[in-house]
């Protein structure tokens, strides 16, 4: 089991009181501790890996906006501090990395702990506290560098993953599914929205639904989906904000039914998985989320 992160990702600080906060990481590597991962630093990401995903004009225009101190904001809730886009380069390099990796047979499972996250990130518009669609960036990496024929994006955030859902509307080689609070921002992800090829799954869960709702939900669609896709690759936008203690959302699953859906995922991805974080708010089921996914993660792919 690898891990990835970068401490330039503390550069992307938000203003007082944003609940996407640079503690969200030290939350994480509380939920790391004790486990036996192998530790890899993000590289610096390469903007052609951006430009798979993203006009050249919404990459000038993000890195023009960076402030040289204080913030600048870019929508009602996603701010740009000085090192906000070397961090969110750290997490496009990580994702790259961490696909690289497994996709090499270096490991069979990888998770990108960087910040910010990127599930929200439209084509050409930054959303949701997030710049650049990551998950959906590892994805065209393995497809268009390594020349897998499918992948399957997986995204458990509480909130419905509209940016990749946007990303990978129109790629056929990509399945992208997603669970998700709904109604909640950011409003998208009806079980209508079924892609360009119709490769694209919305399952929607009712507010105050707990972890046994969610897994036979993921039991009855989402499983049987991704075994039939057959992917060579699954990414997996692991956001951890459905955890009842959450206060951005309206769920209530516990750190287990990520442990869950850790082997889940894994049964399904034939060998090779990454994950990378996205949401989580509540600092203590944050790490204890991660050591409940991540700790599963690790055990399975030894
Ligand atoms: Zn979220």
């Amino acid at each position: 089991m690898l891990v990835f992160t970068h401490a330039e990702c503390d550069g992307h600080v938000t203003p007082p009181g944003h609940p996407e906060r640079v503690e969200r990481l030290r939350a994480v590597e509380a939920g790391l501790e004790g486990l036996a991962v192998e530790r890899r630093d993000c590289p610096p990401g390469d903007e052609a890996e951006v430009l798979r995903c993203h006009p050249a004009g919404y990459l000038a225009r993000v890195k023009l906006a960076v402030p040289a101190e204080g913030w600048a904001q870019l929508d009602g809730d996603t701010f740009l501090a000085p090192g906000s886009h070397r961090a969110a380069m750290r997490a496009v390099g990580g994702i790259c990395a961490a696909v690289d990796a497994v996709v090499a047979g270096e490991a069979g499972a990888a998770f990108v702990a960087a910040r910010p996250p990127g599930h929200h990130a439209e084509t050409a518009q930054a959303m949701g506290f997030c710049l650049y669609g990551t998950v959906a960036i590892g994805a065209k990496r393995a497809l268009d560098h390594h020349g897998l024929a499918r992948v399957a994006v997986v995204d458990f955030d509480v909130h419905h993953g509209n940016g990749t859902q946007d990303l990978l509307w129109d790629e056929a080689r990509c399945l992208f599914a997603s669970s998700h609070q709904r109604p909640l921002f950011p409003g998208t992800g009806a079980p209508e929205e079924r892609g360009a090829h119709g490769q694209v799954l919305n399952l929607p869960l009712r507010a105050g639904s707990d972890g046994a709702a969610m897994r036979a939900a993921y039991e009855r669609v989402i499983l049987p989906a991704l075994a039939d896709w057959r992917p060579d690759l699954v990414l997996v936008s692991a956001g951890f904000d459905a955890h009842a203690a959450d206060p951005l959302a309206g769920l209530a699953w516990q750190a287990e039914d990520f442990r869950w859906l850790a082997a889940g995922l894994w049964e399904a991805a034939g060998g090779r998985m990454v994950s990378a974080l996205e949401g989580g708010y509540d600092l203590d089921a944050l790490a204890a989320s991660v050591a409940a996914y991540v700790g599963e993660m690790t055990r399975l792919s030894a």
